[in-house]
């Protein structure tokens, strides 16, 4: 009887370019487990996004809902396209929704300069570049999205919310980030982003972080406004370790977090719960790029990689977390060899030869 630990994953490729890179994530994911072995995927794919919308009026049907919950994990591409909107001009996006429903307030978004992409700043630290943002994702300034009220044409309002509860779990989740991430060459610490001298939410948001922080004491703690914190991501992002925030400050800082390694296309992300996680590659559907096969599948691999990790940390399977680990290190020696570079990164590979490349180095890695 095989001891393989078996894992159902739902994967909703989407829109435009989500549908090329997943392709590419399922191709990588199905050669780790036959070269590593030790735990098997079964893939479910279900069709949901805004070119669903447009074709049946529904952006995301039960059946695939049900599948999400169902799932041991959940697999994203990329959703939404600029012409197909709700009537209030709204873009259909089901990956917000997977947030909200699934409660996933801990968005996690590494940003490392090892895996390869463009360097964006000339200073020789720019290659230590490595931190993990954080950004709470059910509520900040999006827990308005779809209540938002714009009062006789004169006046538009949107709410910001932030709870003790989803707080205090976000920040618990952040040091323990750190907690993992200890090791010699890291500096060890969570930073605040905030604007707590101006807004009242933001004020509760860093006191219940203080209070957070003085249940781990032993991982330092610093505070910093957002407008602070953008000059900083480009002045020494190489001094960040685990960055958190609210929902919408963190929006933003992901893309230029993502800018200062190579660009969206090097940025995996996962949306993590206490129940249930979706990862994504953090870039959209790149409507300009879609069919042309210049889309840089690094940031979905990367996504999957971090699937495996968090199944094998949910379920004690080492195999997996050996995966995401074979997955991460693959991709970082293509990139090392210099031979497949990119659109995006001034190169001329494809879609297909990095995936190709990377699987290789996979295969190539057994009996090493
Ligand atoms: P969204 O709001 O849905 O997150 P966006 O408006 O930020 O999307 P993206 O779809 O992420 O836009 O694209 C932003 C830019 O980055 C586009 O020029 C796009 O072509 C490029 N881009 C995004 N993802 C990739 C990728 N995987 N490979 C190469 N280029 C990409």
């Amino acid at each position: 009887m095989s001891t393989e630990k078996a894992f159902h994953i739902c994967v909703l490729p989407g829109d435009g370019i989500g549908v090329e890179v997943t392709a590419a994530a399922a191709a990588v994911l199905e050669a780790t487990q036959t070269y590593s072995g030790g735990f098997a995927l079964t893939l479910e794919h279900h069709v949901a996004g805004a070119g669903a919308y447009r074709e049946t009026g529904i952006a995301m049907s039960d059946e695939a809902w049900r599948a999400a919950e169902d799932a041991d994990a959940i697999f994203l591409g990329a959703m939404g396209l600029p012409d197909i909107r709700f009537d209030d001009g709204t873009e259909i996006a089901p990956q917000l929704d997977l947030r909200f429903k699934f409660n996933l307030y801990a968005g996690v978004r590494p940003v490392s300069a090892k895996r390869g992409g463009a360097r964006m700043l000339s200073d020789p630290r720019a290659e230590n570049i490595d931190f993990v943002l954080v950004r709470e994702s059910t509520e900040g300034l999006f827990a308005s999205r779809g209540k938002g009220e714009v009062l006789g044409d004169r006046e538009a309002r949107d709410t910001m919310v932030i709870t003790r509860q989803t707080s205090e779990r976000l920040f618990a989740f952040a040091f323990d980030q750190a907690r993992r991430r200890k090791t010699s060459s890291h500096c060890n610490k969570v930073t605040l982003v905030d604007k707590s001298n101006v807004f009242v939410s933001m004020a509760f948001f860093r006191k219940v972080f203080d209070e957070v922080a003085g249940t781990n004491p032993e991982i330092d703690a610093e505070r910093v406004y957002i407008d602070a914190c953008a000059l900083d991501f480009i002045r020494r992002p190489w001094d960040f370790d685990v960055v958190v925030t609210e929902n919408m400050f963190g929006d933003i800082l992901s893309d230029l977090a993502a800018g200062l390694v190579g660009g969206m296309g090097f940025a995996p992300s996962a949306d993590i719960g206490d129940e249930r996680a979706v990862f994504q590659p953090a870039h959209g559907s790149a409507p300009d790029i879609v069919g042309s096969g210049r889309a840089n599948p690094t940031a979905a691999i990367l996504s999957a990689a971090m699937m495996l990790d968090w199944l094998g940390h949910r379920h004690g399977v080492s195999q997996c977390l050996d995966a995401a680990k074979l997955i991460d290190k693959a991709v970082e020696e293509v990139f090392f060899d210099g031979q497949v570079r990119t659109y995006d990164m001034g190169g001329t590979s494809s879609t297909a030869d990095l995936t190709d490349a990377v699987i290789e180095k996979i295969k190539g890695s057994q009996g090493k």
